[in-house]
């Protein structure tokens, strides 16, 4: 018995101060303290010892400097050096261009939850606020999405002049060049709103004021470029887009085979050094009436009329649609949204140096350029249209299965149904909070490289299912295409957002962890820095620094993770309130095991993690899902943490933790390495799976929350095109909510009267006049049963067309075209 004391005193004291992470001069005295005391107090002399000459020797090995380089550093330097992943220069770029906040915590093992709660409220400007309540909402008023979709495949031209006028094109231009200079929160608030009406209008918008020209003209451009250009894109007298993508280079984007050989040529009656420049570019919105194409190419010199570079690498020119050699114009047809998309050619196409974006100095850098400001875009136009779409599903889809009726009840009463809607519910509560934490990052001057992946990700995925449920809901409704549907659109338009600006696959399971495990991880890109150092000493003392913490936060984690998994971290220190502190402690328990299997992985397959798309893939998953939920508890803070709120909170983190566990599951039950499955298992989930999906008492409370008027469903739907106007169908049938619930008690009267009495009437009318007649309603009860019957008939209504009106235009030339074929063929 004796003889096991020091053991335990040992062991104990060792886990305690792995697990408060104690300095480790104090984890050493407190050891021999605890096997001093122990050994006084009767334990075995032999065992104490022992341990105490151990403890000797671990702080010796540590804590001496020499000692500890020579024998440890050193071959843990020659193993990671081995390991680590040899990074392309693409990967270098794009490792480099981001800044971490407060995601680097959640790599910790223990956040510090200060960093993220301390966070500035986002707020609009007054100005910004009165531009959503006046312009933007003229727009949307202005906007019928079926003439737009169906009748013109184009915004109407009074439109586009409303928009250029405006200034929706110069959001991101500053003021000094006649922009609004408006924020990223404020960029994310107008395409939700725009989002909500027309996913053609918010693409528009967005891609101006998202990657392209003008967001590369003001990190990089010349004075000369920024003067000229600016003022121009900000009334929109310029048009521009952003030409990247080709056949050959989809996602891979460096791969891009365009190309522009430096040469003499003519410009404007004048003999110029330039570039001669061969490309063919495919999917680039805004292309067809573009008046100014930024366009990746790879730039060679093999003259040397630049310099002794023969290959000087991607470069972005700036090019007038007009010059000579540009073939522009054509539509591509992206899933019945047609915003403008199109192919953009050209062939020895001449431009002057001056043309390069930010001139001769910034030729070659073409790539750095591009994924310093992708982080910024992608942070808020797909988030933000994903958002939009949720709000107001979340809040139409409520209407219509409250108004809509089967089987004698609201067809939002059947369980079946509400499990869907609450999922709308609950993704559009998530989604939007997300979207906005995004955003907000970015006006805080961050280059949220890791939060825009996951915010691109998976608000648009989310956006899908939601799209998804609320096409479930509306039934055939959903399906009519016509002026009064106001579902479909958005549905087809889903995979758009998927696809673009980082198709959604890859971003899953190469970006997400691949990148947040380097940059928010507090040690790896330090070590990586120190191992890149030339001089063998300064490298060695640089690792030296990052090796203990690294190796200490490591075994720290373990030991939370197990403790934490063992106690469902209810003992666990947690910032927040009654209500949200459980669920801030859940999350100190997966942070710590996040950080402690990326450790481990990186370790066992280094350089070979990032072709480990599975498990790269899951992991992503859970530094999602925790990135995910802070942002909702965040922004409940922000809202002031209304009680009203805590169901929809409730259900979006418990659906957050349960995503979050099961990637955790699939990812140690695929685990590579199975020896470190089985011991990971043990830490990370020691008792299995425990976050549970959202209960059904949940999951009916936050669907009843949608399909009545209520603080929490206003606020749901905050910021969305609700006006219930002629071109607003979703609006309006939002707007019939309360009048319909009010008339349910009249109606319920009525039927039950009409199923007791012997009815000679049959149609509606002829009812409602015995009903009054024999007194089983009032006067104004018939009318409120009167108004009942016209929003229902409004709400379930659906579009009919004669074939000539579905016919394409142009369709008696086609047909002759396709005759003529036709006849050619046989
Ligand atoms: C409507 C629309 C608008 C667009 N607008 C523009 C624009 O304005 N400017 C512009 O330059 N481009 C634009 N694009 C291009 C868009 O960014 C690309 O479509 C996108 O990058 C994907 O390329 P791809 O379609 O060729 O797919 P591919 O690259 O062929 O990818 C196909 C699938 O393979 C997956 N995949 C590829 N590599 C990996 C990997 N390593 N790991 C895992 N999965 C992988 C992808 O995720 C995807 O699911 C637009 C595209 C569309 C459809």
């Amino acid at each position: 018995m004796s003889v096991l004391v020091p053991i335990l005193v040992f062991a104990l004291v060792t886990l305690v101060a792995a697990y408060f992470r104690a300095r480790l001069p104090i984890y050493i005295v407190a050891t021999l303290a605890a096997l001093g005391i122990a050994w006084i107090l009767g334990a075995s002399a032999t065992a104490s010892i022992v341990l105490l000459a151990i403890t000797a020797l671990i702080g010796a090995l540590l804590l001496i400097a020499p000692i500890r380089k020579a024998l440890i550093t050193k071959p843990f330097l020659s193993f990671y050096t081995r390991i680590l992943p040899p990074l392309s220069e693409t990967e270098r770029v794009a490792l480099e261009a981001g800044t971490v906040a407060f995601e680097g915590q959640l790599f910790s093992g223990k956040p510090d939850w200060n960093v993220l709660l301390s966070q500035p409220k986002p707020i609009l400007t007054a100005e910004e606020q009165a531009f959503l309540d006046g312009p933007v909402e003229e727009v949307c008023r202005m906007t019928n999405d079926w003439e737009v979709t169906h009748i013109r495949a184009d915004l109407p031209p009074e439109v586009w002049d409303y928009l250029k006028r405006n200034k929706f094109f110069g959001m991101i231009v500053p003021k000094e060049y006649g922009g609004l200079g408006f924020t990223a929160l404020a960029n994310h608030k107008v395409i939700q709103k725009l989002a909500s009406i027309s996913t053609v209008l918010s693409s528009t918008v967005g891609v101006p004021n998202s990657l392209g020209p003008a967001e590369l003209l003001l990190h990089y451009g010349t004075q000369e470029q920024k003067d000229y250009y600016l003022p121009r894109l900000a009334v929109g007298h310029e048009v521009p887009c952003f030409g990247l993508t080709g056949p050959w280079a989809g996602s891979d984007a460096t791969s891009i085979p365009d190309y522009g050989v430096v040469c003499k040529g003519e410009w404007k009656g004048e003999q110029v050094l330039g570039v001669k420049l061969t490309f063919d570019k495919r999917y680039i919105t805004l292309a067809p009436v573009s008046t100014l194409i930024g366009l990746a190419f790879r730039m060679y010199d093999p003259d040397g009329l630049m310099g002794d570079r023969a290959d000087i690498g991607i470069t972005i020119a700036l090019l007038p649609r007009d010059t000579k050699g540009v073939d522009i114009g054509r539509r591509h047809f992206p899933l019945n949204s047609p915003f403008q998309n199109g192919p953009i050619q050209g062939r020895e196409v001449f431009i002057p140096l001056s043309q390069l974006l930010g001139g001769q100095k910034y030729a070659g850098k073409g790539w750095t350029m591009l994924v310093e400001c992708l982080s910024i875009g992608r942070s808020i136009t797909l988030p933000s249209t994903a958002a939009g779409g949720a709000r107001l599903a979340a809040l139409v889809t409520g209407a219509y299965a409250r108004i809509r009726k089967q089987f004698g009840t609201s067809i939002g009463h059947f369980e079946g149904v509400e499990e869907a809607l609450a999922n709308i519910a609950g993704l559009a509560y998530t989604t939007s909070a997300l979207a906005e934490a995004s955003a907000a990052a970015v006006t805080r001057g961050e280059l949220p490289a890791v939060p825009s992946t996951i915010s691109k990700y998976h608000c648009t995925e989310m956006g899908r299912r939601v799209a998804q449920h609320a096409m479930d809901i509306h039934g055939g409704k959903g399906i009519i295409l016509g002026p009064r549907n106001y579902l479909g659109r958005a549905w087809q338009a889903a995979p758009v957002a998927i696809t673009v600006e980082g198709a959604n696959i890859m971003t899953r399971t190469l970006m997400i962890f691949g990148q947040g495990a380097i940059l928010c991880h507090p040690w790896v890109l330090k070590e990586m820095k120190a191992v890149a150092i030339e001089d063998p000493k300064q490298r060695l003392d640089a690792f030296d620094e990052s090796l203990f913490g690294h190796i200490g936060m490591a075994i720290s984690n373990g030991v939370r993770s197990l403790w934490l998994g063992l106690t469902n971290a209810a003992l666990v220190g947690a910032p927040g309130d009654s209500f949200t502190r459980p669920y801030f402690k859940k999350m100190n328990r997966y942070s710590a095991a996040l950080s402690l299997v990326a450790d481990i992985s990186m370790s066992l397959m280094g350089g070979k993690l990032k072709f480990k798309e599975h498990l790269s893939g899951r992991l992503g998953d859970v530094l999602s899902q925790l990135y995910i939920s802070s942002a909702m508890l965040k922004r409940y803070q922000d809202q002031g943490s209304p009680v009203a709120d805590q169901p929809l909170l409730a259900w979006s983190l418990q659906n957050s933790f349960y995503e979050l566990e099961k990637s955790f599951d699939k990812a140690l039950r695929n685990y590579p390495a199975a020896w470190a499955a089985g011991l990971l298992r043990l830490l990370v989930l020691p008792l299995g799976r425990r976050a549970r999906f959202p209960s059904d008492t949940l999951t009916h409370q936050i669907s009843q929350m949608m399909m009545v008027p209520n603080e929490a469903r206003s606020r749901l739907g905050e910021g969305v095109f609700l006006t219930p106007c002629e071109n607003n169908p979703a609006g309006r049938i939002n707007s019939y909510l309360e009048a319909a619930v009010a008339a349910e008690a009249t109606e319920r009267k009525f039927l039950k009267a009409l199923k007791k009495h012997d009815i000679e009437a049959l149609s509606f009318n002829t009812q409602l006049d015995e009903g009054v007649r024999e007194g089983w309603i009032s006067a104004e009860e018939r009318a409120q049963l009167e108004h009942l019957r016209e929003i229902t008939i409004e709400t379930i209504s659906v579009d009919d067309f004669d074939s000539e009106e579905l016919r394409s235009a142009g369709y008696a030339e086609l047909m002759a075209k396709l005759g003529e074929r036709t006849a050619h063929a046989a």
